[in-house]
């Protein structure tokens, strides 16, 4: 399977992690953040108190609770300031970090969304290439995880990233 991408919500996912486009506070927050938290139950937030916030661009790791993954792995990505703050360097290392969190949990499996392209404005093309060049860069040079799935909320999402998909 690789690399691929579906129309869903990621919170129902069977992936051994689901990736979570959380804030620097790890505390929840809205759009898919919000949702992860919601299905998760209160053990999530439980847990992601006890992290102390993440800087965006990094990742950490947390169990699953009542979703049917077995990890989350919180990423904050790059609010977008117009492009001239590090914005697509921080994104990637957000793919990449979430990555190796994956890899170094054994996890097979991984599950994405399409981080800063909500709230954080990130332009919906430039976010889509980034992502899947650091996805398919990550499964070139590892054997685990195995499959990677981006998991679009809307067809406008789906659109590009299967656009920046064809075109890489
Ligand atoms: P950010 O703050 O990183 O921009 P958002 O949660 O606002 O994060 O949006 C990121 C993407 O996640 C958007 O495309 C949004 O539509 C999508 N999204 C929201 N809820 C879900 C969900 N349950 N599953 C998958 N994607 C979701």
């Amino acid at each position: 399977m690789g690399f691929s991408i579906m129309l869903g919500d990621i919170t129902q996912v069977k992936a051994d992690a689901i990736v979570n486009a959380a804030n620097e506070s790890l505390l929840g927050g809205g759009g898919v953040d919000g949702a992860i938290h919601r299905a998760a139950g209160p053990g999530l937030l439980a847990e992601c108190k006890q992290l102390g916030g993440c800087k965006t661009g990094e990742a950490k790791i947390t169990k699953a609770y009542r979703l049917p993954a077995k990890y989350v792995i919180h990423t904050p990505g790059p609010v977008w300031r117009g492009g001239i703050r590090g914005e697509a360097a921080l994104l990637a290392s957000c793919y990449h970090n979430s990555l190796l969190l994956a890899r170094d949990h054994n996890c097979e499996t991984v599950a994405f969304p399409s981080i800063s392209t909500g709230v954080y404005n990130y332009p919906l093309d430039q976010a889509a290439e980034i992502a899947v060049r650091e996805i398919r860069r990550f499964l070139k040079e590892n054997l685990v995880p195995r499959d990677i799935i981006m998991v679009c909320f809307d067809r406008v999402t789906q659109a590009a990233y299967e656009h920046a998909a064809e075109k890489l």
